[in-house]
């Protein structure tokens, strides 16, 4: 066995152990192996050992591999792409090209960036919202620290929903969140919760609002979020080893 598919047996081990904990089914939860710093060698040798999904952070990144690997395994590959990392505005063409699934989305100018390139080139791409919970300074996505008893907040957070459900050729259909760093397991676990009921209350606050995909947990928070209602985690380092 290559240790690639040692370590993909390990990490599905741990998600199954994980659902099992929460009373849910391992396959509600869908592994993306983050292969950003990775050569198209490990995409395809990740492959060959059973995996399907493949989240890069840089839509340049992504875009090449994209057409490297779609070269050598064909469009019956069953590969699905996701950009989990924000974009910039000059790259959204690159991930409305290249891109299955975005992760990412933090402003209402990148949606409307993408969705015209979508609708010109007759793609569909589903969309998550990266929301910021914990409010930590460094952290990227939509600001959504006081959702819970902020007015202004809730009105920002439902404006730019509204703003994006408009648009075709994309469709907004959950929340993304990265947990804070070097904090309680507590900590970690408040931050996964309250992006899920936010998820549930946005759906209450903004009528013909679905959002039932939560994409959160990365190699050392997985097993928490998959507790917290995960839909899909986004692993790296559990499945690659140390990014060099
Ligand atoms: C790199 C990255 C991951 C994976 O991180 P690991 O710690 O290697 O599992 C997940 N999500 C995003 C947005 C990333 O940039």
């Amino acid at each position: 066995m290559t240790e690639i598919a040692a370590r993909y047996r390990a990490v599905r081990e741990r998600i199954n152990r994980a659902a099992e904990r929460a009373g849910r089914e391992p396959d509600e939860v869908t592994l993306v192996a983050v292969t950003k710093t990775w050569p198209v060698e490990v995409v395809l040798a990740a492959y060959e050992a059973g995996l399907r999904h493949f989240g890069e952070n840089r839509a340049e990144e992504l875009a090449q591999k994209q057409t490297a690997v779609s070269a050598q395994l064909g469009p019956d590959s069953g590969v699905v792409w996701h950009q989990i990392g924000t974009l910039q505005s000059r790259k959204t063409r690159l991930a409305a090209d290249h891109a299955d699934w975005f992760h990412a989305l933090d402003r209402p100018k990148i949606a409307r960036r993408l969705s015209k390139r979508l609708t010109e080139n007759g793609r569909f791409l589903p969309v998550l919202l990266e929301v910021n919970v914990s409010g930590e300074a460094t952290k990227s996505g939509f600001l959504a620290d006081r959702w819970e008893t902020d007015s202004q907040q809730q009105a920002q957070l439902c404006k730019l929903v509204e703003e994006v459900m408009a648009l075709p050729g994309l469709s907004l259909c959950g929340l993304m969140t990265m947990a804070p760093w070097q904090v309680s397991e507590m900590e970690i676990r408040q931050v996964f919760r309250r992006t899920r009921e936010l998820a549930r209350w946005l759906e209450t606050a903004v009528s013909g609002l679905h959002l039932p995909y939560l994409s959160m947990g990365m190699t050392d928070d997985f097993e928490i979020a998959i507790e917290e209602g995960a839909t899909h985690i986004r692993v790296g380092r559990a499945l690659f080893g140390p990014r060099v």
